[in-house]
């Protein structure tokens, strides 16, 4: 566990959009880049890789159910967080809903961060399948707006999500020790 400077961030970011492109250019099919809404400092840690793993592995479940057909994953590992990425032989529009219900319906949903990418270089949005923007779960406005803003400490979002991830994992321990 260690802290990440602003600057490795912004490069991950960087490196994140490569990724894709290549990804894209590759396989000309829907990309899924799955990464953790993390707040603060730090990154990685066994917790938050227990969380990117529960994602992962829902999002294959319900990827496996719609009947589409996973093409190629690549898992990246580093300081600035987990990084996922999937390409899906279906369309976007269908890929991203399938994304859009995970991040809604899942107890660490608010955690997840799905993007999803079309052949076309495209990021598919939430309102492009008639969704709503997703909400801040400290103040219930768009998330977007409030981390564009800065409008809450990264303490606070914090707080909230480590509550969310220990009440999900009690919960999977009691349903393993009965
Ligand atoms: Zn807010």
């Amino acid at each position: 566990m260690r802290v990440v400077t602003q600057m490795e961030i912004l490069e991950s970011r960087e490196m994140r959009h490569e990724k894709q492109n290549l990804m894209i250019d590759r396989f000309k099919m829907t990309l899924v880049s799955f990464t953790l809404n993390i707040p603060g400092e730090v990154k990685a840690s066994p917790e938050y890789r227990r969380v990117f793993e529960t994602g992962m592995h829902e999002f294959l479940k319900r990827i496996n159910r719609e009947r589409m057909q996973l093409i190629n994953k690549e898992i990246v590992i580093k300081d600035t967080g987990y990084e996922a990425y999937c390409i899906i032989d279906a369309s976007a529009l269908k890929v991203k809903s399938v994304t859009s219900d995970l991040e809604e319906e899942h107890k660490l949903g608010r955690i997840f961060d799905f993007d999803v990418i079309n052949d076309q270089y495209e990021t598919i949005r939430r309102a492009d399948i008639g969704m709503k923007q997703r909400v801040c779960v400290i103040c219930g406005d768009n998330t977007a707006v409030c981390r564009r803003l800065n409008r809450h400490f990264a303490s606070q979002v914090e707080k909230v999500f480590k509550h969310s991830i220990d009440e999900f994992f009690n919960e999977e321990q009691k349903l393993l020790g009965q």
